[in-house]
C-alpha cells in the first residue's frame, strides 16, 4: 500500500519482540520496567505496550499527565525540577516521585507525603560515548553526589540512577552495578526499591540476557530492593522507519537525492550526536552511491549513504532505519515542513493511520487557533 510521504511507519510485530523480552527480564529477574516517555511517547501504540510493561516514567509534568492518562499502571514522575504547580498536580496522578535535590525533597515533603519518594543519585560512573549525554560529565547537575544525609533519608524509600547511555556492553553494566553497589550499600539496604534508569540495550538480539536477568537477581536478592529499570531506545528500538520519498538527485562532485524529509525537522537526534541514519536495503557492496539528504534549507541536512544498483529517480522510496527513538517526540517546524504521519502496522497486519498534520497545525502552532477559517 502506498500512503503520501513522509511517514514513521511503527511496527507493532518488530516492538513485540522487544517487548518480550522485557518481559522476560519481569518474570526471571524480578525487574519491573517502566517506559521513559521522553524517548518515544506515540500512545496509540501503549496497548501492546501496556501488556508487556509496568508503566512509565517521565521528564515533567506533560508526560506524567499521558502516562497516568493513556498508559496507566505505575506513574514515575521525575523531573531535573520541579515548580510548585508541578508538584500540586503530580501529587494526584503519580505513584512515585524522584527528586533531583536533597532541596526539592524537602521543599515538597509535605505536599508528597502520601508517595513513594525517591532521589536520584549521581555515582558519578557512567557508560557514555557522548560527553553532552554524559549524567557524569563536569559540573553535572543530575542528581545528589554521595550518599544522601540521614534527614533526607527519612523522607525516602527509594532511588533512582541513570547512568548508561546507548550500553551494549554486559561486562561494563555488570562492573559498573558492582561499584555502585559498593558505593551505596548502607543506602540500598535501607530502600525499598531502586531503579537503575535507562540506557541498558538488554534487547539487541547479541546481548547475554540471561547473564543480565541473573545479575539483577542476584543484585536486588542481596539489598532486598525492588528493581526497576527506564527503558527508553531498549524498548522500542527497531520498530520504526521513516519512509520519504525522493524528490530530485542533484550532482556536486557526488550523486544527491533530496527526499521530502528532514534530518533537522524529523530525526533530531542524530544530528545532534553526529550520526547518521541507516538506509534501508542500503547494500554493502552497490555499485551507485547517494548522499541522502532533506529538503530543508540547512547545509548539513544529511541523513546518511545509500548504496544500490538501480539508480535513483524522483518518485523512489527511501526508508530511513531505527527512527522511533527520540524522532517523534523532537519533531518540529523547522522550514514550515509538514511533519510525517504517523502509521502502525498492528500485529493483525492491518495498517492504521494514527496521525496527519496539516498547514492549519503548523499555523496553530504560533498563535491563536482560529479553526480553519481565513
Ligand atoms: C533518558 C532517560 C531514560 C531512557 O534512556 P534510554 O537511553 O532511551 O533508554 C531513562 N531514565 C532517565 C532518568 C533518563 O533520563
Amino acid at each position: 500500500m502506498r500512503y503520501p510521504t513522509p511517514y514513521y511507519l511503527i511496527d507493532e510485530r518488530k516492538l513485540l519482540k522487544n517487548l518480550k523480552r522485557i518481559q522476560q527480564v519481569r518474570t526471571q529477574a524480578g525487574a519491573k520496567s517502566v517506559l521513559a516517555l521522553k524517548c518515544f511517547s506515540t500512545w496509540p501504540v501503549f496497548n501492546l505496550m501496556r501488556q508487556y510493561m509496568d508503566g512509565t516514567t517521565s521528564s515533567s509534568l506533560y508526560e506524567a499527565q499521558l502516562g497516568y492518562e493513556e498508559f496507566g499502571k505505575e506513574v514515575h514522575a521525575y523531573s531535573v525540577a520541579f515548580s510548585e504547580q508541578d508538584i500540586e498536580q503530580l501529587s494526584s496522578i503519580s505513584d512515585k516521585i524522584i527528586f533531583n535535590s536533597i532541596s526539592q525533597l524537602q521543599q515538597f515533603a509535605e505536599q508528597t507525603k502520601h508517595l513513594a519518594r525517591g532521589l536520584r543519585l549521581n555515582p558519578q560512573l557512567s557508560y557514555s560515548e557522548y560527553d553532552l549525554a554524559d549524567p557524569a560529565r563536569q559540573y553535572s547537575r543530575l542528581g545528589i553526589i554521595g550518599p544522601p544525609p540521614p534527614e533526607a533519608n527519612a523522607l525516602i524509600n527509594g532511588a533512582m540512577l541513570h547512568y548508561n547511555c546507548e550500553n551494549t556492553d554486559f561486562e561494563n553494566f555488570s562492573s559498573l552495578l558492582n561499584q555502585i553497589g559498593k558505593q551505596y550499600s548502607t543506602l540500598f539496604y535501607k530502600l525499598d526499591w531502586l531503579s537503575l534508569g535507562g540506557g541498558i540495550y538488554f534487547t539487541r538480539d547479541d546481548y547475554p540476557l540471561e547473564e543480565f536477568i541473573k545479575k539483577l537477581k542476584a543484585f536486588s536478592e542481596q539489598f532486598d530492593l525492588q528493581i526497576y529499570l527506564e527503558p527508553g531506545e531498549t524498548a522500542i528500538t527497531d520498530s520504526t522507519t521513516l519512509v520519504t520519498t525522493v524528490l530530485d538527485i542533484v550532482h556536486n562532485e557526488r550523486d544527491i537525492a533530496i527526499v521530502d524529509s528532514s534530518i533537522e525537522a524529523h530525526m533530531l537526534d542524530l544530528l545532534t550526536y553526529q550520526e547518521t541514519a541507516q538506509v534501508k536495503d542500503s547494500a554493502k557492496t552497490g555499485e551507485l552511491h547517494y548522499i541522502i539528504a532533506g529538503k530543508s534549507c540547512l547545509a548539513g541536512d544529511i541523513f546518511g549513504e545509500y548504496r544500490t544498483n538501480t539508480p535513483l529517480k524522483p518518485g523512489d522510496q527511501v526508508k530511513l532505519c531505527d527512527a522511533g527513538g527520540y524522532t517523534m517526540v523532537k519533531m518540529n517546524w523547522f522550514n514550515g515542513l509538514n511533519m510525517p504521519s504517523i502509521i502502525i502496522k498492528r500485529l493483525t497486519g492491518h495498517y492504521d493511520t494514527v496521525k496527519t498534520f496539516s498547514y492549519q497545525d503548523f499555523k496553530n502552532n504560533l498563535g491563536p487557533s482560529r479553526g480553519s477559517s481565513r
